[in-house]
């Protein structure tokens, strides 16, 4: 059983030590040392949606207090979207409150990816009804709205909640949504099925005060689907389905991944954690983060700092002795994922000799009409159950073998390919500028034309490729794991103008042969030329290649 500590009082106080400076809570230093972990003292992150519902969404955006619009409301999944029209050259000289605009961006939690088609049906109403018909499937499974007032925010939480969907802990210092393989339970070639544990975790610790004040987010994957589809190697927690030779299928234990702008691989602790063990092990380590992590400085908060100075070996120990009270199980390390592609998408058997089927969305923009067709398509194609995935693609389960021809030419008319180019398959797209305030470029659209060019360039290319555009050098579209990464940024053109465009990165990857990609030195591209450039690395490649040899820099 964990043994998290539960509050202020019963947290570990010993003497303090060196790490006094990083704010530990653990080490006995409990003093804010920053406005982020002043406001979370001074109130909890859950709290504020009471607040929500009685004052703000009455009396108005002027009416919220600054702590809450810039701190706590992202415990219920809200954040200011950019006000239009300012351009990526303002980002870092305008203050907060001059790059805020008065709707917000909603983001409903989704973990695992599960959504039955009324959950997706309810989604879209809210987009179209509260959101200008916006809505972004995200890189972890989450569906992303914007334009929304706060004056709406209750009708909309009623709304979702109605159906089982929430937004609470969204965003925020505290555990956001699990990641889960989304094929879970039906894959036939499934070691173990992880949602249990996700449905343990989310009924015990969601929206729990034991874990609502972290030091920063803290992010979960869970995935028994040997195609190691949850980008566990990024996570601050993740456990990856193995079999043990002796106990057999359980999950390895990987901890303290993330990126951002020092990204860092998660490490295998070396132990097997059986299914029914998860959620204790899940809440030992997000104790072990809540109590020793790092509460001074922001950029040093993440998990990933505490485990680049313990290693895994005292992380083990700490977490063995002092939060679980036994030891664990030696287990082996996952086998390296047989594909490349980890996203699903195509038509595949089923455990249940149904099929699913996985299409793809550009960039992950869809809208609320068109994701109520989604359901609506599903729903007449005799399945209930749909899912997100880390790729910002989406997933129909459970269709008869006779259904799905009809379903893959319903969904190819609404434009969404079962069967894609490799360049829409394998690009992603952050925010960008349309509405992150920390965004240099626009990324969404530029995105979707970059597909479509390289399509209409390059129609006999086949390699899996990944191509990932963040609009500013944080990584929320995981540039660094990309084949080709770009991070946005403001480059000069051929005649000195400051324009648009990307710090290139080339050769990145996940499995177990994960690296980060490399910044390849002095090479900006323009957004202009971004499409004969990224023409120029695939056609060399091409020509170029071993046999065998996958795209790396
Ligand atoms: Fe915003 Fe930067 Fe994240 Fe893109 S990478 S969503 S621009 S913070």
């Amino acid at each position: 059983m964990a043994t998290p500590q539960q509050s202020d009082s019963a947290a570990p106080r010993r003497k303090a030590s060196r790490h006094r400076g990083e704010g530990q809570w653990a080490v006995g230093h409990r003093t804010p040392l920053n406005g982020n972990e002043q406001f979370k003292k001074d109130d909890d992150g859950l709290n504020v949606r009471t607040r929500i519902e009685t004052i703000y969404s009455r009396r108005g955006f002027d009416s919220i207090d600054p702590n809450d619009l810039r701190g706590r409301m992202r415990w219920w999944g809200l954040y200011t979207q950019r006000k239009p029209g300012i351009d990526g050259g303002k980002t870092a000289i305008l203050e907060p409150e001059e790059l805020d605009d008065k709707f917000f961006m909603l983001r409903v939690r989704i973990d695992g990816g599960r959504l039955t088609a009324q959950q997706l049906r309810v989604i879209g109403e809210v987009s179209q009804e509260y959101a200008r018909g916006t809505a972004d499937v995200t890189d972890r499974q989450n569906i992303q709205l914007h334009w929304i007032r706060i004056e709406d925010v209750p009708a909309i939480w009623e709304k979702l909640e109605a159906v089982g969907l929430s937004t609470t802990e969204a965003c925020g210092d505290c555990p956001r949504v699990i990641i889960g393989s989304p094929v879970a339970g039906i894959a036939a070639d499934e070691i173990i099925d992880g949602t249990p544990a996700v449905d343990e975790i989310h009924e015990r610790y969601i929206g729990s005060k034991e874990f609502s004040n972290l030091p920063r987010k803290f992010k979960t994957a869970i995935s028994g689907s040997p195609v190691q589809d949850v980008v566990h190697e990024i996570n601050d927690i993740a456990f990856v389905g193995v079999e043990h030779p002796e106990h057999g299928p359980g999950f390895d234990l990987w901890v303290g991944g993330g990126l951002s702008t020092n990204p860092r691989l998660a490490e295998r602790l070396g132990t097997w954690v059986p299914l029914a063990e998860v959620p204790d092990v899940w809440a030992g380590v997000v104790g072990i983060f809540r109590d020793y992590g790092y509460r001074r400085l922001r950029t040093r908060a993440r998990l990933k700092f505490l485990m680049a100075d313990w290693g895994p070996e005292k992380f083990r120990r700490i977490l063995q002795d002092e939060y679980l009270g036994r030891e664990l199980l030696d287990g082996p390390p996952p086998a390296e994922p047989r594909s490349r592609w980890r996203d699903h998408i195509g038509v595949h058997r089923q455990q249940d000799g149904n099929f699913y089927v996985g299409f793809a969305p550009r960039v992950g923009r869809v809208d609320g009409a068109t994701l109520a067709k989604i359901a609506d398509l599903a729903a007449a194609h005799g399945s209930d159950r749909l899912r997100t995935t880390v790729e910002q693609k989406m997933i129909v389960l459970d269709v008869a073998e006779d259904q799905v021809d009809s379903l893959v030419s319903g969904l190819e008319s609404l434009d969404f390919q079962v069967r894609p180019s490799p360049f829409r398959r394998g690009t992603m797209a952050c925010t960008g500028i349309e509405f992150c305030k920390l965004a240099i470029v626009e990324t969404k659209a530029r995105g979707a034309a970059l597909i479509d060019e390289l399509e209409r360039r390059m129609p006999e290319f086949e390699e899996p490729v990944t191509i990932n555009l963040n609009g500013c050098p944080n990584a929320c579209a995981r540039i660094q794991t990309a084949d080709i990464g770009l991070k946005g940024q403001l480059v000069l053109d051929g005649d000195g103008n400051q324009v648009e465009g990307f710090q290139v990165h080339l050769g990145g990857s996940l499995g177990l042969q994960a690296g980060f990609g490399r910044k390849v030195r002095g090479l900006k591209v323009t957004a202009d030329e971004l499409p004969d450039y990224v023409e120029r690395v695939l056609t060399r490649f091409q020509e170029e290649r071993e046999q065998d040899e996958r795209f790396a820099a």
